[in-house]
């Protein structure tokens, strides 16, 4: 009997110094894998104009109905994006959203981009459709906020002849 309540209470030490096995979330978070598909983004370009030109492609590809789209046209004196039209509406319902990628893979300009954040939680269903606003990145250092005045002309394409537009 004496054996085994030693033998037990060796066990319990030599684990106690041991490495934690469990995450101590969310103080610390585990990172993600590569290809993990988390909440989704609409990028911009350097210069801040989005990336997305409201063409809805995304919105055909998923298969859950989970995305809407409406687009309006841009101006040089009022430009979102590159090239006619931008997205006046977009929004996700994630509780439709199977986080499957179609949307990502439809797009032409790569606007619409599953990233790495899995936090995601809602008090009613109407907090769990991600509108534009919650969706698009912030301005990058060097670009301007949308919408921007620009030169006549400039913009005349979807995707913008840039150094790197990607
Ligand atoms: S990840 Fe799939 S289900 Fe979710 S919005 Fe995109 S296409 Fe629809
Ligand atoms: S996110 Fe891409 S596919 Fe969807 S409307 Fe915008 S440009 Fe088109």
């Amino acid at each position: 009997m004496m054996f085994e309540i030693v033998k037990g209470l060796g066990t319990t030490l030599k684990h106690m110094f041991e490495e934690p096995v469990t995450i101590q979330y969310p103080e610390v978070k585990r990172p993600v894998r590569e290809r993990f598909k988390g909440r989704h983004e609409l990028k911009r370009y350097d210069n801040g104009l989005e990336k997305c030109i409201g063409c809805a492609l995304c919105a055909a590809a998923c298969p859950a109905d989970a995305i809407f789209v409406e687009a309006a046209e841009n101006t040089d004196d009022i430009r979102y994006s590159p090239g006619e039209r931008y997205a006046r509406v977009y929004e996700i319902n994630m509780l439709r959203c199977i986080f499957c990628g179609f949307c990502e893979d439809a797009c032409p300009t790569e606007a619409i981009v599953l990233e790495s954040s899995y936090e995601l939680s809602y008090v009613d269903r109407e907090s769990a459709i991600f509108t534009k606003d919650k969706l698009i990145v912030p301005v990058p250092a060097d670009g301007q906020p949308t919408p921007q005045k620009v030169e006549p002309g400039k913009f005349d394409r979807a995707v913008p002849e840039m150094k790197d537009p990607t």
